[in-house]
């Protein structure tokens, strides 16, 4: 492994396939498992949507680095758009995720809550889908949308985003990016999917020291 590719995983929607037997339960959508308990928006008062729920019993992502949380959780509300401004919150007790800071924007009603639940696969990935140009940059990417990333590199959209932990304020750690993936049904709205505002992308960092999580979009 060179230093171009540094270890990463496809998270893969699969929209054809409810939950399923799988060993691991990654999944898109839904509520989390084991009765582990969604905050509530301060914007819309409804439930935060679950993107991507990451089983870290699997081995394979144990170079992510994230201990005493049994799930790695994405969550947004799609509807208030928290997306736009840093989000931090943390798994409880293995109980509950707790929402530290956000801040949401105006509602629009367009995504159910929960979203439809689907199963997610994770591979790692292979060289030649390495997200990567000589600047950087995203445009480079194939069109498709849908490239959601564990690890490795971070393509960004915009400049190169540094946050800090909300808790002790150094600098956080990027963990994944959540791809744009809209689904158009023939009546021209929305049939699956989310869109970060106009096609952006959702960083997720990590204090590890802390235990804290935080999600933040670029848009095109
Ligand atoms: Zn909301
Ligand atoms: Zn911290």
């Amino acid at each position: 492994m060179n230093d171009h590719y540094p270890l990463a995983h496809r998270l893969t929607i699969e929209w054809n396939k409810q939950l399923a037997d799988s060993a691991f339960l990654h999944k898109y959508g839904g509520i989390p498992s084991n009765g582990i308990v969604l905050p509530r928006c301060s914007g819309c008062h409804e439930q935060y949507h679950l993107l991507f729920q990451i089983d870290l019993r699997d081995q394979s992502l144990n170079y992510l680095e994230i201990t005493n949380t049994e799930f790695l959780f994405v969550i947004s509300c799609l509807n208030c758009a928290t997306y736009e401004k840093p989000i931090y919150y943390t798994l409880k007790n293995h109980k509950k995720i707790v929402v530290i800071k956000a801040s949401p924007g105006k509602y629009v009603h367009e995504y159910p809550s929960p979203l439809e639940e689907h199963q997610v696969s994770c591979r790692k990935l292979l060289k030649n889908e390495y997200p990567h140009s000589n600047d950087g940059f995203y445009y480079d990417l194939p069109a498709k949308r849908g490239n959601h990333q564990l690890g490795g590199k971070p393509l960004w959209v915009q400049d190169e985003e540094h946050i800090k932990c909300v808790k002790c304020k150094r600098g956080m750690s990027y963990l994944a990016m959540i791809d744009t993936e809209l689904h158009i049904g023939q009546n021209g709205f929305r049939e699956k999917g989310h869109m970060f505002g106009d096609n952006g992308i959702l960083y997720m960092f990590v204090c590890r020291r802390c235990g804290i999580f935080s999600a933040k979009a670029q848009g095109l």
